[in-house]
């Protein structure tokens, strides 16, 4: 494990949907974020989800540059989601500035490749879901993604999930 610290990033306490305190959707900033980060850093009612939460950056799978408040895009493996019918790692890539996925398509491209090979083969399939602002039509290149919009707290969002098998 990468010995990296946060330090002023707070990106994941703006992505990371919580339950806690009358639930914070996806892309929101948590009400309990403040100008030094966490508000409730070290106390008790600090939610489990927070102490676990660990971004591929965090965990040294991201080149040191791209901390994900420099770069603009965050990745992390999540939940396992259903897919098909069929329980599924996921690999989230959360843009938090727009344009920052298709505006650094190709490096954002090398860092999935790169977070994947750090974990196969320990699974055999991973999903990539894209979070991106729904600017002006189609965020990235249609090219196998299938593109679902959702709504978080008013605004559009897209997400584009792709399937990827060819790993070796
Ligand atoms: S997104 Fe990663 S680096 Fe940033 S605060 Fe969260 S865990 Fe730390
Ligand atoms: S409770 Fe703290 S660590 Fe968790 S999302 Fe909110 S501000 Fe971030």
């Amino acid at each position: 494990m990468a010995n990296r610290q946060c330090g002023e990033c707070t990106v994941c306490c703006v992505v990371l949907p919580i339950t806690e305190f009358g639930g914070k959707p996806r892309n929101v900033p948590c009400e309990k974020l403040c100008a030094s980060g966490c508000s409730i850093h070290n106390l008790p009612e600090h939610p489990q989800v927070c102490r676990d939460y660990r971004c591929e950056w965090l965990e040294g799978n991201v080149q040191e540059d791209y901390r994900p408040d420099k770069l603009g895009v965050v990745f992390w493996i999540g939940d396992p989601d259903t897919f098909g019918g069929v329980l599924k790692t996921v690999l989230r890539v959360n843009e938090t500035r727009p344009r920052a996925i298709t505006e650094q398509q190709s490096r954002i491209d090398s860092i999935v490749r790169r977070i994947k090979q750090r974990y196969y083969p320990r699974v055999s399939v991973i999903e990539v879901v894209y979070y991106a602002y729904d600017l002006e039509g189609p965020g990235l290149p249609n090219d196998g993604y299938r593109r679902v919009p959702i709504e978080i707290d008013g605004r559009l969002w897209m997400q584009h999930i792709k399937r990827d098998v060819a790993h070796s």
